[in-house]
């Protein structure tokens, strides 16, 4: 079976598009408003000559639980099943509680933990991204899963670690 790498954050942090970006298709569902990917959906990616599968989480903000208790509970399923971990972050808004909390459920888990810092569309937004070295996760990747910029780095960095 191919290695399995979950991606997981807040909604409207840019996951979708960044499945998008490493499947190199536009499959994932991207809109304005948060939470429109409704389930774990799983695709198959290539990076330098390995396959691997991505699987793209959120939905559940809307959920009875409230947003900290749904993010958590979704990421902790993808966690649970992955062989490694994208936990996105939004870099111009920076970590918040719930950004925190996934956190909490990374570091339990004990899964290899790439940490992107998306939204970095350009090279102001760098400063924006180290900020996230708080967060104890090891190196933030300044990343614009729109645009591209610094998503390369990123897969390498992910095969690492798948
Ligand atoms: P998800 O809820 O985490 O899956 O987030 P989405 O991928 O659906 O993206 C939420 C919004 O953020 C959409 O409007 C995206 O176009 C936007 N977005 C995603 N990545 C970037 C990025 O790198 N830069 C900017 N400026 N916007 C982004
Ligand atoms: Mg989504």
């Amino acid at each position: 079976p191919l290695p399995a790498l979950a991606v997981v954050g807040r909604p409207n942090v840019g996951k979708s598009t960044l499945v998008n970006r490493i499947i190199g298709r536009r499959e994932a569902v991207v809109q304005d408003k948060p939470g429109v990917t409704r389930d774990r959906v799983t695709y198959e990616a290539e990076w330098a000559g390995r396959r691997f599968k991505v699987v793209d989480t959120g939905g559940w903000e809307q959920d009875v639980l409230g947003l900290d208790a749904s993010v958590a509970a979704q990421a902790e399923f993808a966690i649970e099943a992955a062989d490694a971990v994208v936990f996105v972050v939004d870099a111009t808004v920076g970590a918040t509680d719930t950004d925190e909390a996934v956190v909490k459920l990374l570091r339990r888990a004990g899964k290899p933990v790439v940490l992107a810092a998306n939204k970095v569309d350009g090279m102001s937004g760098e400063s924006d991204a180290a900020v996230l070295w708080s967060l104890g996760l090891g190196e933030p990747f300044p990343i614009s899963a729109l645009h591209g910029r610094g998503t390369g780095d990123l897969l390498d960095e992910i095969l690492k670690a798948l």
